[in-house]
């Protein structure tokens, strides 16, 4: 029996987990953080929550034997990647690192790639004034104007019109205070965020034309995502390229050390070539 862990979280690793689980003599166990509180649960064993850093991670793949590592986790999980490479190291498991490639701007789009989300909200308030916020629910402080910055936009969220003001003079952090903000992120947030701001839960895939009815309903005029790729959310880049909308894009971390696919069937074939207990 070969026993493969695959750290997931993501669409690509319940695919290939989906794909081991059907294979003889494959045990294939799903990890997951368990920062979502409705998750969708990968075919296999299953198991949540973290391992204690790449020294607990490296102890749990001693105790369950696991045969391989494959890291299908998303591309902003940068900890996590970095402690798959750090424990396999250590017990000398094989590693793979299953991703999927970042997104690329198109003819029409007008795109902002910045380092982090702090640089992503210095930049904000040249661009827009209601901004589409994609981030997730985690970093959202990064955004959230200090107590001392000026008062918020007393503006109906969901009703005003697309602001024809020029970009703002205003210092940062009250500059920052002066947008509006649709956070959308699948589990409520909580901890410092925007004051002036509206929460949708919804969680993907999303098409294009529902991004687009979403953005003209709001009327946002600025969209803010991290480069996470993949087609399930894509459809937000296309909406913004079809109404004009500024996109600031957040840049992946530096990729693991492991080595790396983009595809499901390659990392079938790299598990079928790792022996049991080798
Ligand atoms: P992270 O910052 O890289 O990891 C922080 C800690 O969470 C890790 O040190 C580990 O704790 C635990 N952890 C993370 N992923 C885990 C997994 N698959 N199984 C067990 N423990 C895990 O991770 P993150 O960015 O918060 O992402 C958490 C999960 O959400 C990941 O599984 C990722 O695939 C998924 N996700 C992340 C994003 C994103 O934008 N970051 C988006 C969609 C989905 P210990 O040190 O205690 O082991």
């Amino acid at each position: 029996m070969l026993t493969v862990l695959v750290l997931g979280g993501t669409s690509e690793a319940r695919a290939l987990a989906a794909r081991l689980a059907g294979q003889p003599g494959v045990r294939v166990i799903s990890s997951l953080a368990g920062r979502v509180r409705d998750p969708a649960i990968p075919a296999g064993e299953v198991r949540v929550g973290g391992f204690g850093g790449a020294a607990g991670l490296a102890d749990w793949t001693r105790a369950e034997g696991v045969d391989a590592v494959v890291d299908a986790t998303h591309p902003f999980a940068e900890t996590i990647s970095a402690h798959a490479v750090a424990a396999c190291a250590r017990t000398g498991l094989p590693l793979l690192r299953l991703t999927r490639p970042g997104w690329q701007p198109q003819p029409g789009d007008d795109w902002h790639q910045v380092g982090s989300l702090a640089e992503a909200a210095t930049i904000l308030p040249s661009l827009g004034q209601r901004v589409f916020l994609t981030t997730g629910r985690q970093g959202l402080s990064a955004f959230a104007a200090p107590p001392s910055a000026a008062p918020p936009s007393a503006a109906p969220p969901s009703a005003a019109p697309p602001s024809a003001a020029p970009p703002s003079a205003a210092p940062p952090s009250a500059a920052l205070a002066g947008l509006w903000f649709l956070i959308r992120c699948v589990d409520p947030p909580s901890g410092a965020m925007p004051a002036n701001r509206e929460v949708l839960l919804a969680r993907g895939p999303y098409t294009r034309d529902a991004e687009h009815a979403l953005m003209r309903r709001f009327a946002i005029d600025v969209l803010v995502t991290k480069n996470s790729g993949g087609s399930l959310t894509e459809g937000k880049l296309a909406a913004a390229r079809d109404l004009g909308i500024p996109v600031v894009v957040v840049r992946r971390p530096d990729p693991s050390a492991a080595p790396s696919t983009y595809g499901v069937d390659d990392a079938v074939s790299w598990v079928r070539g790792v022996g049991p207990g080798s």
